[in-house]
């Protein structure tokens, strides 16, 4: 598929273009990946750089100016995900904020991540991308095992999971805290002869709960090829139990005899990461064009864009514009391919492989934050 160049459509602002309207965010070839992907991040630390002071004095106390993005905005500094837990870090977009966004962080502090309209517009676009270019969905049935944005309310995993309403028709089957499986196991079976594919949506604990439901009622289902079971957010608070990605497809092959392990997926998202990384059919998490991703050492303290490398994720996002998106996670993972998926789109895939709360995570979060980030 030839890529056109978005940059020079009409007026529409690029990463609009690219995000809302090219089928080929996840199919570029690599030089037009290179180099639209180089605009879009340098025209985002443009704004971040002259238009959030915290940041910019971030960037100043480490030698680094508009010009070193230019050369080369693969090495644009990354703020730690934790310091969303303890600084208001807004860029002056222009635009007021839209949606407060919170996480509930696995130690009981909170992130806490203001959205203008055009950063919730681009996440949507993201939202709207994957099912489009990853899922390649026209007539699908959302049932999400979780509350809808109502009751959600700023909780951004909440949202997220909720957020497919802008696409599908939704259900959302907790209501005012209380989980309705019942309902759930009548509704895939009334909905499997209305739709051509029935996603079910949720955290995986969510679906661990679901299953346990689903065995000591000894409730099977013949649907299996029309699922699409899709997970995100982690285990959170319920760590204790938690099983890797390959383990939950294997129990959900179980509990769905029939369904095709390419439709088992998990999607990557945090509060502060303003993209869906969603899980193709091989089972790698795919890049769109407007985000790179890298791992960080924890043993040299460098970063590193080779394949098959372990560190902490980062991700240089270049969509949200009332706050940085180049963000150093507290996720472990690695670059697992490079142009070189077996589902043949282009570009780079991560693996995630568990959050991190070491001492040495900490403390290099802690010394970004001591060194450069003081109010
Ligand atoms: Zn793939």
């Amino acid at each position: 598929m030839a890529v056109q160049n978005p940059l020079v459509i009409g007026t529409i602002p690029p990463i609009e273009v690219d995000i809302f309207q090219n089928p080929s965010a996840f199919f570029p070839t690599r030089a037009a990946r290179e180099s639209l992907q180089k605009n879009l991040l340098v025209e985002a630390f443009y704004l971040h750089y002259n238009q959030n002071d915290i940041y910019k004095r971030y960037c100043r106390s480490l030698g680094y100016g508009l010009q070193a993005a230019e050369t080369d905005p693969y090495t644009i500094p990354l703020l730690p995900s934790t310091i969303f837990k303890k600084l208001k870090i807004r860029t002056l977009s222009g635009e007021a904020t839209v949606k407060k966004c919170i996480s509930s962080g696995t130690q009981g502090s909170i992130s806490v991540i203001e959205r203008d309209n055009t950063t919730l517009e681009r996440f949507l676009g993201s939202v709207q991308n994957t099912s489009d270019n990853v899922y390649g969905t026209e007539d699908a049935v959302a049932l999400n095992l979780g509350p809808g944005i109502e009751e959600a309310k700023d909780i951004w995993f909440s949202f997220v999971m909720s957020v497919t309403d802008v696409l599908y028709p939704t259900i959302d089957y907790v209501k005012n805290g209380v989980f309705n499986m019942a309902q759930l196991v009548n509704d895939i079976n009334t909905f499997k002869s209305c739709y051509q594919d029935v996603f079910l949506i949720g955290a995986p604990p969510m679906f661990m709960e679901f299953y346990r439901y689903l065995n000591a009622n000894h409730i099977k289902f013949d649907c299996g090829k029309q699922l699409f079971i899709v997970t995100g957010g982690g285990w959170k608070k319920q760590e204790a139990e938690s099983i890797n990605n390959n383990d939950f497809k294997d129990l959900t092959e179980r509990i769905f005899p029939g369904i095709e392990r390419s439709r088992i997926r998990d999607n990557f998202n945090a509060v502060e990461l303003n993209t869906i990384i969603p899980e193709c059919e091989c089972g790698s998490k795919h890049l769109p064009v407007w985000a790179d991703a890298f791992v960080y050492d924890l043993d040299t303290f460098t970063r590193s864009n080779e394949a098959n490398q372990t560190g902490l994720l980062c991700f240089l996002d270049a969509s949200p514009t009332s706050y940085p998106g180049f963000i150093m996670t507290e996720d472990l993972g690695q670059i697992i391919y490079i142009d070189d998926c077996p589902c043949g789109r282009p570009g780079k895939c991560i693996d995630v492989i568990r959050r991190v709360n070491t001492i040495e995570s900490r403390g290099c979060a802690l010394k970004i934050e001591r060194d450069y980030l003081k109010q």
